[in-house]
């Protein structure tokens, strides 16, 4: 897919509308939070953008009634098509507005423009596009009527792609007929509170999306354990998402966990370098390693492993560190004090574990949230390095002879969300691609999304797919659409 075909915006529309504060959108109007408020800031100046009202368990009690009302009055009885037609005008009016949510996201999480522009916000929209053509094909049950929605959806996301990760949960929700309160994650709450501007130009109904910004232990927990809603779709970490499947169990709520990983990205000797070394920073540096995909376990053959990793380093010398709103940033800021000490404290484990350290030198701006991009070499498959999630720009290298002792490496983790193989040998990338329990392993690149694709996790990385035909499925009454 040409992404760049999808965000054809105007440079007027740029202007970013904010508001100096926001309360929760509950039932088509803006009300007023109770569990107090916090500042959302950039982490690339550490300076506040807006004040944020967080929900406690009344107003997501509020939410959830409203989204059964609008569930039980308006939207399940809507025709497929209709629905259809609301998720194709969120989908074009999120790319007329591309732009501005490209530099909301960009200021509230320290993504690089580049990464928002280009990446995020057109992916936003393809997304809802996707899903908006599935709205009135649902049918496929064969009764050539529609399918039953699950009801009310509470949807928990993750701070690392904010909007996106609202478009990966709202858009099959809603086009199944489910009604929507969403979570975003506290340090990135903007762009789901400029989507309530969408879903109003877009004319959809009050009580159809709610969005409930607040305190995971509060406004999440409320909503997880609220006895009106049918599902719970949840991005986010594996002790958080743990913790759900344990609240959750014996009831008769649905569940989605989309939670860590540990991605192995596996290069052969017989790999087109050059591209698998651009692979490999892309598979770890987008996004500054914030991402659940992430390829960050490198595993090299072990006779072209030095060349490999000269020519990495020499790439990453390449990267530009800093401003997140600069266009030519390849690597902006952590998104938190917190996450960055996260990040800090693993990787301390590196060299007394017996790694080798390098880092890139660079300048980083003073104030604000900054890890500059590290490889540790040497790394054996016990080291916390190469079992923990770091979720920053920390690659981790380690060297194999064998297929055998590259499928034996990779799936040595708790976790198996993500895997990329490097080989031009066609029959070995179908084996390696058999042997990998991973929810995606990707050919000769890294990190690509596209909405038609299901992804997800096996073991500890989660249950449930998001994307295509399973995605939407799992917004159905089981025996709806299989
Ligand atoms: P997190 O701490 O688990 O938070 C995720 C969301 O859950 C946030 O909205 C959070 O609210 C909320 N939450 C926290 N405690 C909760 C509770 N007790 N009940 C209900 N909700 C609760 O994860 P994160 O640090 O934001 O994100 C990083 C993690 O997400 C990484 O492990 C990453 O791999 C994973 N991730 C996975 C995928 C995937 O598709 N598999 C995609 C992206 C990220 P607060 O913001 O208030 O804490
Ligand atoms: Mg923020």
């Amino acid at each position: 897919m040409n992404l760049r075909e999808l965000a054809p915006a105007p440079e007027s529309t740029a202007i970013l509308n904010l508001r100096d504060s926001y309360g929760l959108y509950i039932d088509g109007r803006w009300v007023d939070a109770h569990g107090g408020s916090m500042a959302t800031i950039s982490p690339a100046t550490e300076k506040p953008i807006a004040e944020i009202g967080l929900a406690n368990a009344g107003d997501i009690d509020l939410a959830v009634k409203a989204a059964r009302k609008a569930y039980d009055t308006v939207w399940s009885r809507m025709s497929g098509s209709e629905r259809g037609k609301y998720l194709f005008r969120i989908a074009r009016l999120l790319q007329e507005r591309a732009r501005e949510f490209a530099v909301a996201e960009t200021v509230d999480n320290g993504k690089p423009i580049r990464e928002t522009r280009d990446i995020d916000i057109p992916l936003v929209a393809a997304w809802f596009f996707h899903y908006a053509g599935w709205a009135d094909k649902l049918d496929f049950a064969g009764l050539g009527t529609n399918p039953r929605a699950l009801g009310v959806a509470g949807q928990i996301i993750p701070w690392n792609f904010p909007l996106l990760m609202l478009a990966w949960k709202v858009a099959p929700a809603l086009a199944a007929g489910n009604t929507v309160v969403l979570k975003p994650a506290e340090t990135t709450p903007l762009t789901a509170l400029m989507f309530v501007d969408i879903c109003e130009q877009a004319g959809l109904p009050a009580g159809v999306v709610n969005i409930v910004p607040g305190l995971g232990e509060v406004a999440g927990q409320a909503l997880v354990t609220h006895p009106g809603v049918n599902k719970i779709a949840f991005t986010g970490s594996t002790s958080v998402g743990r913790h759900i499947a344990r609240e959750l169990a014996g009831t008769d709520v649905a569940l989605t966990l989309e939670l860590g990983g540990k991605g192995a990205n596996i290069v052969f000797d017989d790999a087109a370098i050059d591209e698998a070394v651009e692979g490999t920073v892309n598979g770890i540096f987008f996004n500054q390693g914030h991402v659940c995909c992430a390829g960050s376990r490198l595993l090299v053959q072990e006779n072209v492993h030095d060349e490999f990793v000269e020519k990495l380093k020499r790439r990453v010398s390449t990267l530009r560190v800093g401003d997140p709103l600069d266009k030519n940033t390849d690597v902006g800021a952590i998104n938190s004090r917190e996450q960055l000490d996260r990040i800090e404290a693993i990787s301390a484990t590196g060299e007394p574990e017996g790694a080798s350290r390098w880092t890139l030198e660079c300048a980083v701006p003073k104030a604000g949230f900054w890890f500059r991009p590290t490889i540790f070499t040497g790394v054996s498959t016990s080291n916390t390095i190469a079992r923990e999630e770091i979720f920053g720009p920390v690659l981790s290298v380690l060297t194999f002879r064998t297929p055998q002792e590259a499928l034996d490496k990779a799936n040595n983790s708790p976790y198996g969300l993500s895997a990329g193989v490097w080989t031009q040998t066609a029959s070995r990338m179908l084996t390696m691609a058999d042997g990998l329990r991973a929810g995606v392993v990707w050919s000769n690149t890294f990190n690509q999304f596209d909405p038609t694709s299901p992804f997800g996790g096996y073991k500890e990385s989660g249950f449930g797919r998001e994307g295509g035909r399973h995605g939407v499925t799992a917004y159905l009454a089981a025996g709806g659409a299989r």
